[in-house]
This record gives structure tokens, sequence and C-alpha cells, in this order.
């Protein structure tokens, strides 16, 4: 029998009444990740995904790959199954791992069995083929508390499996059963990292990205591009509107006082990622903001932004050190990308001395000479949308 993997479930099993709608869905996700890599078979049962490919030419490597970044599996293990018979378990277990095993020092068999009908049980299994293995590689040493390397045996209902120890899945919840929101994309380090936890807890995502040509340069925008790809190996393909930002920051410049130039122009990108999420069917908008690092984060600047939209803003953010961010930002494979040095609309027209304890009332004054609405449809009509995919 070919090599497979399984992928194991993680929280969905507690999830009760919604276990069924949660399972349907992730085998759905793992579905469309391996469509690049071949014909695979895909099934559900005892909380775990079979993951099993169907012709000889499938990229298995690829798809294993693949694998560890499905949001809702907790880890998951390459292994080849065979007959539920103990020599059958013992060949295979010696012809697909013993390489591994006669680089090992000591060893141990841990077993499972959910067929019950299987004559042994699990401690029963594991002796019975640890036995057999010491006696085949006899300089290979049996130790059951601190083994060099772990062989794992499942007896399960259509086969038996037989394999090393298991990888670390993505973990949260599979991506689709939480809804849809809209993540605010600059160019930066956090965004991708706070659109990232919120599409780890089963949210499809959507990305808006404000975009100030000539002021930020196509490179600027490629760069956003790539970090949407990029997230996009976790959380599944996306569509990024990129929003012409430019007339309505020159408008910011030329009619309202320079220390409110950043909170009018977030209170623009509130306003318009609003629009765009609820004609999308997003439920809530998505930032990198976090407390204190900017001017426009304090807590008086947050209240003036957020008073211009009335969707949930999460921000994952919020309460995390820089090198919290960044560490999640390298093992994601973002920062590399964040780093690029271009600029983001952010960066154009920053007032010398921003306000940072500013209330609704002065805000309100201060643009009250621009036409919002209007300004607004034309940004609108203005965007472009961008399919991203990580692979193809
Ligand atoms: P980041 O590292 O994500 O750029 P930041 O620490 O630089 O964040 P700001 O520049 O104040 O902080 O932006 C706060 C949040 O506003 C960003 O995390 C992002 O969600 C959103 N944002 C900022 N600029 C843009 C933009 N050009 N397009 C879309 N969203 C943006
Ligand atoms: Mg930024």
């Amino acid at each position: 029998m070919n090599e497979m993997f399984l992928l194991k479930l993680g929280e969905i099993v507690l999830k009760g009444g919604n276990r069924f709608q949660f399972e349907n869905r992730l085998k759905t996700n793992v579905s469309r990740r391996m469509r690049p890599f071949g014909e695979f078979r895909i099934s559900i049962v005892q909380s775990t995904v079979y993951v099993e490919p169907e012709t000889d030419n499938c990229d298995l490597d690829g798809a294993w790959d693949a694998c560890h970044y499905i949001f809702g599996v907790v880890s998951l293990c390459r292994c080849r199954p065979c007959e539920k018979d103990l020599d059958r378990i013992f060949d295979t277990a010696m012809a697909y791992l013993g390489d591994d095993l006669r680089c090992a020092k000591s060893f141990k068999v841990e077993s499972r069995r959910s067929d019950k009908r299987f004559p042994l049980t699990s401690i029963g299994i594991s002796q019975e083929i640890g036995g057999r293995i010491a006696e085949a590689i006899p300089e290979l040493e049996v130790d059951v508390h601190n083994p060099e390397y772990t062989v794992f045996v499942e007896v399960r209902d259509r086969a038996a499996y037989v394999h090393g120890p298991a990888d670390p899945g993505a973990g949260g919840l599979p991506t689709g059963v939480g809804g849809r929101a809209m993540v605010l994309l600059s160019g930066g380090i956090d965004s991708p990292v706070a659109g990232h936890m919120i599409a780890k807890r089963g949210v499809e995502l959507e990305c808006v990205h404000f975009f100030s040509y000539p002021y930020t340069s196509e490179l600027a925008k490629d760069k956003v591009l790539e970090l949407a790809r990029l997230m996009t190996r976790y959380c599944g393909r996306m569509t990024v509107n990129v929003v012409g930002f430019t007339e309505i920051q020159e408008a910011i410049r030329d009619h309202c006082p320079e220390e409110y130039f950043t909170l009018i122009m977030r209170r623009f990108m509130m306003k318009i990622s609003e629009r765009i999420a609820r004609d999308h069917g997003c439920g809530a908008l998505v930032t990198g903001e976090n407390l204190g690092q900017v001017a426009s984060q304090t807590m008086q600047a947050m209240a003036v932004t957020a008073a211009a939209t009335t969707l949930p803003i999460f921000q994952p953010l919020i309460g995390m050190d820089k090198e919290e961010i960044v560490t999640i930002a390298r093992r994601i494979g973002t920062m590399e990308t964040s780093i690029l040095p271009y600029e983001d609309c952010c960066t154009v027209f920053t007032p010398k001395h921003p306000k940072t304890k500013p209330t609704i009332a002065q805000v309100d004054k201060a643009c009250e000479k621009l036409d919002f609405e209007a300004l607004i449809e034309r940004a609108l009509e203005n965007t472009e949308l961008v399919k991203v995919r990580y692979h193809g």
C-alpha cells in the first residue's frame, strides 16, 4: 500500500453539535490545498483526516509540506498503511522506518488500537513489534522512558498505519468556520501577523490596501501583494482590494490642520474598508494596531479611528511587544518581505507633531472642509481587485 498522510484534528473535536460542519469544512480545505499536487482521496474517520494519493504521479513531498499550513490540524504524520496483521506491521515498520531506526541508539514502539476487534491490546502490539525490531537490529536498545526514536503503530478501522514521530500542525480552526473579515494590509510587519492570527481562528480573509501613487511606488504595491500571497500559505486564496488613496491624502494635506493628518486619513481608511467589507460579506475589520507604538495608537487616537465605523475592529496585536510580533512574522514567513524598504502611505505627509490625545469633536472640526462622501465614492471607483494564492 502507498505512503499517505494522517492529519489529526485539534479543538474541532470539542465542538459538539457543530463538529460535522467543522469536519466538512476541513475536508473541503484539505482537498483544495492538495489540488496542485495531484489526485488525492480525502476522508475523515475518527477525528483524523486521511490523505491518500490516488495515482503514482502525485507530488507527495509538495503535498506533505502544504499539509503543515492547514488550520484545524494539530499534528500530522506521514505513514504507510498495511494489513492488520502482526507480520505485515513488522515488515512495514522495517521497510518504512528501518533506516531511521538503524541511525538511532534507542527506540520504543507506541501503539493505539481503535479497532477493538484486533486481538492484541495496545501494550501487546508495542511489546510484540518492539521485540521483533530489537531482534532484527541487535545494536538498537529498547528504552521506553527516553527513546531517541519512537515507532508508532495505529490499528484503525480500515488498516494498520506505521509511522515515525508526528510533526506539529498549524493549529487553530478550519478556515471558513468563523466567517469572513477584512484585513487592512499595509507593507509593514504588523498587519500580516494580525491577519494571520485572526485567520487562525477559522476566519476567511480578504484584504484592503491603500495606495498613494506616485507618493508610494509600484514596488510598494508589489510588496503588499507579495505579503498577501505569503499569508495565503496558511489562510488560503484571498482577494486584495487596492484602493487609490492619492486624492484623499492630497485633500487632507490641502484642507486640514497638519496635526490631524494621520487621524483623518485613518478615519477614511475605516470608512472605505467598512464599505468594501459590507459589500463582500465581511463582518469585521482587522488591523495591526499596537497600543502605544506610534502617535495614532494611543487610546484616544484609536477611539477616534474606531468611531468612524460600526463594524467590530479586531486588533490581535494590541497588547504584544514588538519582539513577540517579530517572532510570529518570522515563523509565518512574512518578516523578510515586510522589512523591504518601500514607503507606506502612512509615512507620506506625516505630521511633525501629531495629536496624541484627540477628541472626536476636534477631528470632526479639523476635516469639516472635506466632502467625505464624494471622496469615498471616487476612491471606491478607483479600486483594483487582485486575486492571490500561494501555489500557481
Ligand atoms: P504595520 O506594521 O502593519 O504597517 P504599523 O505599526 O506601521 O503597522 P500604522 O502604520 O499606524 O502602524 O498602521 C496601523 C494599521 O493600519 C496597520 O497595521 C494596518 O492594519 C493599517 N494600515 C496602515 N497603512 C495602511 C495601508 N496603506 N493600507 C491598508 N492598511 C493600512
Ligand atoms: Mg506601517
